[in-house]
């Protein structure tokens, strides 16, 4: 190497990025390549999963219930080469959703070429093209495996097709075409390059890695230059920020500048370096360029901060930081069924929660000034849902009001916040993509072809028209389309958040939904409820088909003395009850209702559970008009 040349590639070291749909077979194809890299390394597996198989990277029910990945978790594998070399294999795990595109971004700045696995069977799914897009714009190499090889039902050869159109309608250059393919078994714990081979173990899968994926782009003499690009948190040691190193190495207990992103510099000591190891971290006395590690005892580290050499302080290009734009109140439950589902259910608890999130959630803000109430803000209501969600599975229980989108005042006038909207289609639904954005008055930007099957739509549109908007896309394309959105920039606000078409049926009482009185409804729009759900007075049971609110008695009975065949009668031909699920009801609810979220349900209420308050609180307010 000329001595001219500063950068150089760490050989040893390989940062590959995994993108998988799941239930394509990621968790099995990880603990797979542990196992066998533990065969060349004996035991090692087994000293950090503490004899156990449990896998981080195993997807949660949150991920599998959404199809995609939300957390992103990392691990390290020591392979030795068929060339007797020693190389480090850091496997990054990828968000797979647009609403986590700051994310997407961040964690694909750690990787240099990506693992793109694919069902042998199912091929290629849309959850995945948006971080694949991402990938290849940030210039990975991409390497594919085809997994499942051993299902009878396989089809490799098209499913190798099928990714290479896919990659094609992404705008994928020449070089990242020429992709080199692995048939896998990760349930076997094969892998080959060629079809017609036997495969024995995942050798194919480690060399096609070492060889086509390049080593990081680094300068081990340089001063010490390190991005966090993820945060992480214990009780222990505080704050965690994770990241490459890129110039330089860092030590244990070293002093460091931290450059901000805004440019400030402050100081600090280096606590822990810990390095990934198999599935866990372990601490080391330092980490060189090239590698990913965590570092502790950084009061206050944040994405973008660089951590610098002390002498030479120099800072990194930053990393996007998702803007937040949605805001929720947060609040106890106080509805009739409070208290009878959850565990945590007091405004301390669930502050005291809140807070912790707010540790590592990097795009989320919390308002605790206001009381009892929170405001919880993030970067879109998915964002949003999944920590409910995550919360409610922990037992927690509260209720949540109507999203709003976040203004800000600009030189005394109301901003609102506008976003840049991608919408990659099937060319034959262009057209229904058009209408749905146009009606909420999203301003077409750019149109253009991606390969012969997809259309690349870019769209202004508030974030205001954004709520809802995901699943009438996905409605209007059968599912085929990717969305991705991103905060742009304020701009003054125009118009009314539009309200809801309908309104809402309203449980009268508190009882037992009753089959008679489910029939005598039915003409009146959709039920949320079946008979046998208990319901409260208040709680909102249905979706008016006109645009009033309309309370009702769900909980009637056919006979007041025939009580006990008041629930027998099944034979009554009922349309299927409309499940909720946690982020449509978000989008569902207007300013005078709330979401209850508990363990076992999730509820839409009116903020007034009795009807005569609604009716006189709906009388003073025609009156200030
Ligand atoms: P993940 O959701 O992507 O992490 O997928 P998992 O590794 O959990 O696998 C999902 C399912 O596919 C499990 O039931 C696995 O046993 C199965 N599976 C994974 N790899 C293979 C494979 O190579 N062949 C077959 N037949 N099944 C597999």
């Amino acid at each position: 190497m000329s001595s001219a040349v500063t950068t150089a590639r760490a050989e040893h070291i390989r940062n590959v990025a995994i993108i998988a749909h799941v239930d394509h077979g990621k968790t099995s194809l990880v603990d797979q390549l542990l196992k066998q890299s533990g065969n060349f390394r004996a035991g090692e597996l087994e000293k950090l999963a503490g004899g156990q198989h449990d896998l981080i990277m195993d997807s949660n029910p949150i991920e599998r219930e959404r199809g995609i990945t939300i957390l992103s978790k990392n691990c390290a594998i020591d392979y030795t080469g068929v060339d007797g070399s020693n190389y480090r294999i850091n496997v990054i795990d990828t968000p797979g959703h647009a609403d986590f595109g700051g994310e997407v971004e961040r964690v694909l700045r750690m990787a240099d070429g990506c693992l793109v696995l694919v069902d042998a069977f199912e091929g290629p799914m849309p959850q995945t093209k948006f971080v694949l897009r991402k990938a290849l714009e940030a210039g990975l190499r991409p390497v594919v495996v085809v997994n499942k090889c051993d299902r009878p039902e396989a089809r490799a050869d098209e499913v190798v097709g099928e990714v290479f159109d896919l990659l094609v309608d992404l705008g994928a250059d020449d070089h990242a075409l020429d992709f080199p393919v692995v048939y896998a078994s990760a349930k076997e714990g094969w892998a080959k390059t060629e079809l017609e081979d036997e495969g024995s173990d995942l050798r194919a899968i480690f060399e096609s890695i070492v060889e086509k994926v390049p080593g990081p782009e680094v300068d081990p003499t340089g001063p010490l230059r390190m991005l966090v690009t993820t945060l992480d948190y214990s009780e222990f040691v505080g704050r965690i920020g994770i990241g490459r190193v890129t110039s330089g190495t860092i030590k244990r207990g070293q002093r460091i500048a931290v450059v901000k992103r805004d440019g400030k510099v402050g100081h600090a000591k280096v606590g822990q370096v810990l390095r990934f190891q198999g599935l866990g971290r372990g601490e080391a006395d330092g980490a060189e360029s090239g590698d990913l590690c965590a570092i502790t005892g950084i009061e206050g580290v944040d994405i973008s901060d660089t951590l610098s050499d002390v002498e030479d302080v120099g800072a990194l290009p930053p990393v996007s930081v998702d803007e937040t734009t949605i805001s929720v109140t947060m609040r106890i439950n106080d509805s009739s069924f409070a208290g009878q589902e959850g565990e945590y259910v007091t405004s301390r608890q669930l502050r005291d929660r809140l807070e912790k999130e707010l540790e590592r959630n990097v795009a989320l803000k919390v308002d605790f000034t206001r009381g009892d109430e929170f405001a919880v803000s993030g970067r879109g209501i998915l964002h949003l849902g999944i920590l409910f969600e995550q919360l409610r599975r922990e037992k927690f229980e509260f209720a949540v009001g109507q999203p709003e989108v976040i203004l800000r005042e600009i030189d005394g006038k109301m901003h609102e916040p506008m976003e840049t909207l991608v919408v990659d289609t099937p060319n034959e639904s262009v057209g229904s993509v058009m209408e749905v954005v146009g009606s909420r008055k999203g301003e077409m930007k750019l149109m253009e072809p991606r390969g012969s099957a997809t259309t690349h739509l870019v769209f202004d549109i508030t974030s205001r028209a954004l709520i809802g908007l995901r699943s009438r896309l996905m409605t209007a394309t059968a599912g085929e389309a990717i969305v991705a959105h991103r905060f742009d920039r304020f701009v003054p606000v125009a118009g009314e958040r539009p309200r809801r078409q309908a309104g809402v049926l309203i449980a009268l009482e508190t009882g037992q939904v009753t089959a008679h009185a489910v029939e005598g409804l039915h003409d009146r729009g959709l039920l949320f409820v079946e008979p046998g759900t208990k319901v409260y007075g208040g709680q909102i049971v249905g979706e008016h088909n006109r645009e009033n609110d309309l309370t009702v008695n769900i909980t009637r009975l056919k006979q007041l003395n025939n009580i006990r065949s008041a629930f027998k009668e099944q034979t009554v031909t009922l349309k299927a009850a409309r499940k909720v699920i946690l982020e449509e009801a978000l989008e569902y609810v207007e300013a005078d209702e709330l979401v209850e979220v508990t363990p076992t349900n999730i509820r839409l209420r009116k903020k007034m559970l009795n009807e005569s308050d609604r009716k006189r609180a709906n009388r003073s307010a025609k009156k200030g008009e």
